[in-house]
């Protein structure tokens, strides 16, 4: 491989690579406004300057190609000089305003300013106005003063989302975005724009002004809006789920994440139809009941089933642990084989960019957990013909809402003699039900889901339910960190009573007289790596933020 040199070191670069491309691929940072490592070049906010010994003038590093034997310096007079001015430059008519704008604690201009500007600015003159709190779109606000038109967002709509919507306008310190007359920045991915922007120019609708970002705790965690399993951190604040961003994972959806996925799926977690503990049917009623009381109860009525009068609905939005314990429970405690899974296939969502038409974050890991029909059980199909004609008189939902996907479902569902669901939140299935256990949402709860390419990825609580606190009593923070999860647990927000699905199964499989000995998610996966191929030799702790791609081909398990 050729080399290049810079600041005295030595280093090798892929022909056909710029300065910046293969510093960043060697550790060493240039700074950058306008550049991204996936949008074309457009080399205008001049920030990158470097010195390349042998070339009369400084270059931008960003369009700059490398070539063998090139000497390059970051940090001489010439070229601290150069980011000086171009700081001073950018910051003539930026207003002074971080201490309101949602930007300030994550902004690159307030981060450069410190690093690579002098601190003073000579300008006496009355700063250029330009259009203020501007509509975009939809989700998207553009403060026209703020922006550093380093047009980012721009290519952004054009090679990315493959929607052109925005352009500049004017010229020189007039200059600014617009959308093309007649549109609206409304495409599927257009909040990305508000993360690369690197200023606080692009605002989001939902977000601004809620909270300063230090005053919010970040989760690792996975998209559950479509099988993609776009990689996230979760944003709280005093137990509160407030935003979510995109985390990079070249394996899975690169920097970006859809609008839908960051606004529409963690919005179910902060409502007030969360169901805070579990309840049981009495005089037609739900009533709310301890834990004991729910579990003794759907113990005994169980019992009093014959194994083939009893069905089983694992789910696709609910975790491989769950699902694994909801087939174990089927199989080893009732001895049914009436087993499976319902699909959620919008093919209307679906994009050839991040979009799949499967609308749920997991179904090939409820199939590869275990969720399908011995081969005398019956499928989904034929457990609610089942239930409709009386034949299936006990039905077990873990984490799905037939009623909300199916409305004639309702007719059906009624004529069961004993409906239990574990659900997050009241719905449409859940008023038909005679028990109803306090499921945790995916924002609470250890466990992995596999997406549609086959990786394997964690989820991690990001906030706190009254099972959480129980189980951390007295842990050292140490420890915490261990768990993978920064939340502040002494917050003040609500707290649900709640436990994850996996659990609720283990407590119900004790009072039918079947012990099981799981106590974290991570041990349930132990099991699973021990037993079902396509986990094998997958460590926990392994899948770590990145996911690891599972050994065995979906199409060869997914039907
Ligand atoms: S709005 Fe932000 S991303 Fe767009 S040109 Fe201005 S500074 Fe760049
Ligand atoms: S593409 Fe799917 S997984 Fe990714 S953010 Fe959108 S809904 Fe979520």
């Amino acid at each position: 491989m050729p080399n290049i040199n810079i600041d005295g070191n030595s280093i090798e670069f892929k022909q056909g690579q710029t300065i910046i491309e293969a510093a960043r691929n060697n550790g060493i940072s240039i700074p950058h406004f306008c550049w991204h490592p996936k949008l074309s070049v457009s080399g205008n906010c001049r920030i990158c300057l470097v010195e390349v010994e042998k070339m009369p003038k400084l270059v931008i590093a960003c369009s700059t190609i490398a070539s063998e034997g090139m000497v390059v310096h970051t940090k001489s007079e010439k070229v601290i000089a150069a980011q000086n001015a171009v700081m001073e430059f950018l910051l003539i008519n930026h207003p002074l305003d971080c201490p309101i704008c949602d930007e300030a604690g994550e902004c690159k201009l307030q981060d450069y300013a410190y690093k690579y500007s002098v601190g003073e600015s000579r300008f006496v003159d009355e700063k250029v106005h330009k259009g203020k709190r501007i509509k975009l779109g939809p989700r998207v606000m553009f403060d026209g003063e703020r922006c550093i038109s380093c047009s980012r967002c721009i290519r952004f709509c054009d090679e990315i989302a493959k929607e052109p919507q925005l352009t500049f306008v004017q010229r020189g310190d007039r200059v600014t975005i617009r959308t093309y007359p007649g549109e609206e920045m409304d495409n599927n991915y257009s909040m990305n724009t508000i993360d690369i922007c690197p200023v606080g120019a692009l605002t989001s609708i939902d977000f601004r002004f809620k909270a300063r970002v230090w005053d919010m705790s970040s989760t690792d965690t996975i998209c559950v809006g479509c099988s993609r399993g776009c990689n996230t951190e979760m944003w709280v604040r005093n137990n509160e789920i407030l935003r979510l961003t995109p985390r990079k994972n070249e394996s899975v959806n690169s920097y970006w994440m859809c609008d839908h996925g960051r606004l529409n799926t963690f919005k179910s977690v902060n409502t007030d139809d969360r169901i805070n503990s579990p309840h049981i049917r009495k005089d037609g009623q739900l009533i709310k009941v301890n834990w004991d009381e729910a579990i003794a109860e759907a113990a005994s009525r169980l019992k009093t089933f014959n194994k083939d009068q009893v069905a089983f609905l694992g789910s696709a939005f609910a975790t491989n642990e769950d699902n694994f314990l909801a087939a174990k429970i089927a199989k080893n405690v009732i001895g049914t084989g009436n087993l499976d899974f319902m699909r959620h296939i919008d093919p209307g969502f679906a994009d050839d960019i991040l979009r799949t038409e499967d609308v749920t974050p997991n179904s090939a890991g409820a199939e590869l957990a275990g969720i399908k029909p011995s081969k005398s059980g019956l499928d989904v199909e034929g457990i609610f013909k089942a239930v409709d004609d009386k034949k299936i008189k006990a039905l077990y939902i873990i984490e799905d809402d037939p009623v909300k996907f199916n409305p004639e479902l309702e007719n059906v569902l009624a004529k069961l003699d004993l409906l239990i669901v574990h659900s997050t939140n009241f719905n449409q299935t859940t008023a038909l039900a005679d028990i109803v256990f306090s499921a945790s949402s995916y924002a609470a709860k250890h466990g992995t889901f596999v997406n549609v390419d086959g990786m394997i990825q964690r989820i991690r609580p990001a906030i706190v339910s009254v099972d959480e606190d129980r189980a951390l009593e007295g842990m050292s923070m140490s420890r915490l960190d261990k768990f993978g999860t920064k939340y502040d647990r002494w917050a003040s927000g609500n707290r649900i009573d709640e436990y994850p699905t996996w659990k609720i199964l283990t407590l119900l499989s004790k009072a039918m007289g079947y012990k099981m000995k799981y106590n974290m998610a991570e041990v349930v996966f132990a099991e699973m790596s021990s037993t079902i191929d396509a986990f094998k030799d997958i460590n926990y702790d392994d899948i770590g933020e990145p996911g690891i791609k599972i050994k065995t081909e979906l199409s060869k398990i997914v039907s």
